[in-house]
């Protein structure tokens, strides 16, 4: 060790994969045999408090059907922050964060014809589900009633129960069924966000039908809000940004809003009354929904996309019975509905806006995400993680 240098703390649970004498470390991706995995360097936590330090990953060697993506740019979510920092409930660490992935194909498995190397392609929330309930059979495999496989901190079945390892990384391998096609004409590292935050907001909208002259209200202007409010618009609505705030009215007009209200002042809440179709409401601290309903017009509706940890205020009943309203949860999207958002922010020109990272910049990057201070997602350029180290820490 030398003087003065920066000591990385020691890893909770190093992990020898199982057949090392099959990895060897990517920096001649050329000379790997066809059964090789790749090490690759990431960023995670070892500990709930670690903070994110340089890791090594062990990925597998691209199986028949599967899709080895090398990853350009990871989108940074308010989810990444809480599972790292195992505020969600106990954690296996090492832990890689990261479900907005965007990169190139390296290699592909012997049974993959529709992914080639070089195509450019995502991943987002899940890598896999059970592929056989009702939910996965119609393409809704973020319901998957067995339990989908999240991108990362998630036992993976099909892989020997190891814990999925996330997109801060400079690889990952994924089945085909759970990559898509990212558009060439868009930026790859305004893209990210797209795959988590961009689906997110998009299933409720299409759920709802929004189209041309319909009016959509969206509740909190953060990751998932700014896109509410960009791909309504693209969508043809009238859109209504309700925010705490004052200081939040011009970046909303800015994105596109043609009317902001400040959801606190009573008498603009009022005057809002019986305006909207659909709200998508996507703060994740309790807040009182009472007063949201009473904008909505009769048969309108309202998504809540964010999961507080503590409990709501009550929802009053004749608020919804009065006016036919409808109180709608909606998760992400399903994989083809994720290309469809895609192809969609393609055709419109539909972008997140971003901060890109370095990967020494990511523990301020949390620290001002938990802040709210970021306009509005952070992306992590992967070219800027360490090389990884001669043996994989997991
Ligand atoms: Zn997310
Ligand atoms: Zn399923």
């Amino acid at each position: 060790m030398t003087p003065g240098r920066p000591v990385p703390p020691p890893l909770a649970h190093a992990v020898t994969p199982a057949d090392d004498h099959d990895l060897e470390i990517a920096r001649d991706p050329a000379s790997r045999s066809a059964r090789t995995g790749l090490l690759a360097a990431a960023y995670g936590a070892v500990s709930s408090d670690s903070g994110l330090v340089p890791l090594t990953l062990a990925r597998r060697a691209p199986k028949e059907d599967d899709v080895e993506i090398a990853i350009e740019f990871c989108g940074l979510c308010h989810s990444d922050v809480h599972a790292t920092r195992g505020e969600w409930g106990a954690q296996s660490y090492p832990l890689v964060p990261g479900h907005e992935i965007v990169g190139r194909v390296s290699r592909v498995g012997s049974a993959v014809d529709d992914f080639a190397p070089g195509d450019l392609v995502g991943v987002g929330c899940m890598v896999d589900s059970c592929r056989e309930c009702e939910s996965c059979l119609e393409g809704l495999e973020q319901y998957c009633e067995n339990g989908m496989t999240g991108t990362y901190g998630a036992k993976d079945a099909r892989n020997a129960g190891s814990v999925t390892q996330g997109g801060y990384s400079s690889s990952v391998v994924v089945d085909r069924r759970y990559v898509v096609r990212v558009p060439e004409s868009l930026d790859p590292a305004a893209v990210a966000p797209l795959l988590c935050a961009g689906v997110t907001t998009f299933s409720p909208l299409r759920r709802f039908d929004v189209e041309d002259g319909d009016v959509v209200g969206v509740v909190g202007l953060g990751g998932l809000g700014h896109m509410a409010v960009k791909l309504a618009k693209a969508m043809g609505a009238r859109v209504v940004v309700f925010t705490t705030s004052e200081s939040k009215v011009p970046a909303a007009l800015e994105l596109g809003a043609d009317e902001v209200v400040l959801s606190r002042d009573e008498d603009a809440m009022a005057a809002a009354d019986r305006s909207i179709d659909v709200i998508i409401d996507t703060v994740a601290a309790p807040h009182n929904l009472n007063p949201f309903f009473r904008t909505l017009r009769r048969d309108g509706a309202l998504f809540q996309l964010g999961l507080p940890s503590e409990a709501m205020p009550p929802v009053n009943p004749g608020a919804l019975i009065r006016r036919r309203i409808s109180y709608a949860g909606s998760l992400i999207g399903g994989i083809a509905e994720t290309q469809e958002m895609l192809d969609f922010c393609a055709e419109h020109g539909v972008a997140a806006d971003i901060e890109v990272v370095r990967a020494d910049q990511l523990n301020e990057a949390y620290d001002r995400m938990v802040a709210g201070d970021v306009k509005y997602r952070f992306v992590l350029d992967t070219s800027t993680l360490q090389a990884p180290a001669e043996e994989a820490d997991a």
